[in-house]
């Protein structure tokens, strides 16, 4: 058997990682090259000049002192903003799944916006079809399993997110579950009451952002879980500095899904953030490594998250591992396909990683 303390580097260790992802936008993970060739096709003007003027933009943007989930989505506004047809979404979602196959991502999650869709002249229904279309493409041809989560923005109406959770009745196959992410406006999680009501009676799994060190964080985390009722939290972070809000986490079994490289990328706190994650793993949350954006900022795809966060905070291999069966026991699959992650990640660490972090 391989041993993955001594036969490898960390690099070469991460790359052959079987991995999971459970939190990851569609539009955030558009490849420079093909948004523009959409953009192209779209009569979209870009504020890039070439494939490669997108992360210097970016950096550009980063640089000026705007490190903040606001200059982060308005760079993310003009990737999103180009998709104006079903076969821009068909065409990402393969992209991206191609993308997983090269990364070693067995299984992925990924999240869509239909509102920006619609806003961007897509009809609901057909973002959907094109999505699940890409997705089976994805299997068929990458051999990466994916389900979708339909996110509604928390900046946004939350009546359209209603009437979205009614008309997605005829593509209840197509979406395993409900998120909510965008802009991180004041008490967000009571104005989508009813459509989380709504949404669990249909049975769809249910998660929300709650992004890093925003204002009331710790409240909206709460108020997700009693509210909202959900069992994951997407980021989450600073579950770690409330006790109480801990204990619940824990008490819940909710999920965290954190995603390390946009902060050591971006973030002039990245170590406190780093350690957050840390923390979280210690005390036994069920917390997870994924990318977010991997477009966005030059994040990196999750072998180069893994792999940054881990040399930077630093992670041991043990603990990587730990963060791995973390995203299968969260993943929203059944029993035999998460048996067979687990049996193929067991496989690969030989049990390396099982002791030495404590039992959640
Ligand atoms: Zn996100």
């Amino acid at each position: 058997m391989l041993d993955i303390r001594s036969d490898l580097s960390n690099r070469d260790f991460v790359a052959a990682l079987p991995k999971v992802e459970l939190h990851v936008h569609i539009e955030g993970a558009i490849e420079p090259v093909t948004l523009f060739e959409i953009a192209d096709r779209n009569k979209i003007e870009l504020p890039y000049d070439s494939p490669e003027g997108v992360l210097a933009y970016q950096s550009d943007r980063r640089g000026a002192g705007r490190e903040n989930l606001v200059s982060f989505l308005e760079c993310l506004d003009i990737s999103r903003d180009a998709l104006r047809t079903p076969d821009d979404y068909r065409t990402i979602t393969v992209e991206f799944l191609s993308r997983c196959g090269r990364e070693g991502v067995r299984y992925v999650e990924v999240m869509f916006d239909p509102q920006q869709a619609i806003r961007q002249g897509v009809s609901f229904g057909d973002c959907v079809d094109a999505i699940a279309d890409g997705r089976r493409v994805g299997w068929r041809d990458f051999g990466v399993r994916s389900q979708a989560i339909m996110c509604f923005q928390r900046d946004h109406d939350p009546e359209q997110a209603s009437r979205l959770i009614e008309a997605a009745d005829t593509h209840r196959d197509d979406i395993v579950g409900i998120g909510l992410d965008n802009f991180e406006t004041p008490g967000f999680p009571a104005m989508f009451r009813a459509a989380y009501d709504q949404a669990r009676q249909r049975e769809y799994r249910l998660t929300s952002h709650c992004d890093v060190n925003q204002p009331d964080s710790a409240d909206h985390i709460r108020a997700c879980i009693e509210v909202l009722r959900v069992e994951r939290i997407d980021h989450g972070l600073n579950v770690i500095d409330d006790p109480a809000l801990l204990d619940l986490v824990l008490e819940r079994d909710i999920a965290l899904t954190g995603c390390p490289t946009y902060y050591t990328g971006q973030a002039s706190s990245a170590e406190i953030r780093l350690e957050m994650h840390r923390s979280l793993l210690a005390a036994g949350a069920c917390i997870s490594l994924n990318t977010d954006d991997p477009a966005q900022f030059g994040s990196g795809w999750l072998s180069n998250t893994i792999w940054s966060a881990m040399e930077a905070a630093p992670f041991t291999r043990a603990d990587i591992v730990r963060f791995t069966q973390n995203a299968i026991d969260a993943a929203w699959i059944d029993e035999a396909h998460r048996r067979e992650l687990t049996t193929e990640l067991r496989a690969f660490s030989g049990g390396y990683g099982e002791a030495s972090v404590p039992a959640g």
